[in-house]
């Protein structure tokens, strides 16, 4: 097979985005030859835009950093690199400039839907010839396509938010601090002061307070627009790094990250308020119950989603449009520290499989 045809094959058999980056990058390195190729992340931390390596190759082999979180997280400010910033700045598909060691650099930024999270940097001794740069293009195009053919099997269709399969397929992952990319946040503050020394990691579950009413009322479309309104609450509720899932029909899970007991709390209390003071058109008035626990790495998603999910039984037989804690309600004495039967519904039908 020829080596560009092959590179293909390898490049679209990956089902995950870091395995993907990496035969992209493998890609470049065999069929281009280049000094250095890197696929740059592109973040937001403190209203900042910063870049860190992703992917790269040392020594001939293709490499991935370590995943980091928090004010350790080993980027440079994007403004650092003025030729990609102003690439980014005017939303332009490449740019190339020679750098301080008259060497030709190519940056590469990969957009969808209008946004950028990667950049492919490719550096050489001298400019590429028109038909080298159209095999960069033309792989470019490939991962640009594939990749969004990925993010649309991890996204639940109605309301973009992620979806059950890929809850399954990367909680494990997600939950000791993995991967970080996606949309950029919101107004939050009072989290971020603790997010560089505390690293607890916490799981919701979210349940619409009697939403059949709202279907039986105002029919399904109306409720179709509530979801979607709905995860607009959530998606501006929660920092860009944690993550937030359609689990069912009217049930969300939230994985977030990095946050100390007390604005955990805090941060799911505000969700819960701003969804109460939402008017919704012609609804009205929505409320949610939410229940939460800390993400303890020795224990199973099915342990984690089961305890979150008594927490969140709890706050519906206790009057709904409530945030409880299950390890609060284990000290209080208003659950039992362990259970001898399975206490709840939809996470124990089938944990860990796909439903799709
Ligand atoms: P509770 O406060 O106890 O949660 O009451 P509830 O009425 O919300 O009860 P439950 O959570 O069991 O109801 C789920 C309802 O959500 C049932 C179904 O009609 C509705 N639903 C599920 N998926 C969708 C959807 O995609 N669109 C719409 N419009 N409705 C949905
Ligand atoms: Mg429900
Ligand atoms: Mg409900």
């Amino acid at each position: 097979m020829q080596p560009l045809i092959k590179h293909l094959v390898g490049m679209t058999g990956h089902r995950d985005h870091n395995l993907l980056e990496l035969s992209v990058v493998g890609a470049l390195r065999d069929l281009v030859r280049p000094l250095q190729v890197r696929a740059l992340e592109i973040f937001r931390f403190r209203d900042e835009q910063y870049v860190r390596p992703r992917v790269w190759v040392e020594d001939g082999r293709v490499v991935v950093a370590e995943e980091t979180l928090g004010a350790d997280h080993g980027g440079e400010l994007l403004s650092h690199f003025p030729s990609l910033h102003a690439c980014i700045a005017e939303h332009i598909n490449s740019a190339e400039e020679t750098d301080a060691d008259g060497q030709f650099v190519l940056w590469l930024p990969v957009w969808l839907d209008d946004k950028v999270t990667t950049c492919l940097q490719i550096v050489n001794a001298t400019p590429y010839s028109p038909q080298t740069m159209d095999v960069i293009e033309g792989i470019l195009g490939v991962y640009r396509n594939y990749r969004s053919l990925l993010d649309y099997s991890e996204r639940d269709s109605l309301t973009g938010l992620l979806n059950r399969k890929t809850f399954d397929e990367k909680f494990s992952k997600l939950a000791v601090g993995g991967e970080d990319e996606e949309e950029s946040s919101d107004e939050v503050d009072l989290e971020r002061r603790h997010a560089e020394d505390v690293h607890e990691q916490w799981l919701a579950v979210v349940d619409i307070d009697h939403f059949k009413r709202v279907n039986d009322q105002f029919g399904h479309v109306y409720g179709d627009e509530v979801l979607i309104l709905l995860a607009n609450l959530l998606r501006s509720s929660f920092r860009a790094h944690d993550r937030i899932f359609r689990f069912g029909g009217e049930e969300f899970v939230i994985l977030l990250r990095s946050a100390a007991r007390s604005d955990a709390h805090r941060i799911f209390e505000r969700f819960r308020s701003n969804v109460e003071k939402h008017d919704f058109p012609q609804v009205g008035r929505v409320t949610v119950s939410l229940g939460f626990v800390r993400i303890q790495p020795n224990e199973t998603p099915v342990v984690i989603l089961g305890h979150a999910d008594q927490a969140l039984y709890f706050a519906k037989e206790n009057g709904r449009n409530r945030v409880c804690n299950y390890e609060d309600l284990v000290s209080s004495g208003s659950l039992p520290d362990h259970i001898d039967q399975a206490p709840a519904e939809f996470f124990f039908e089938n944990p860990i499989e796909s439903k799709e």
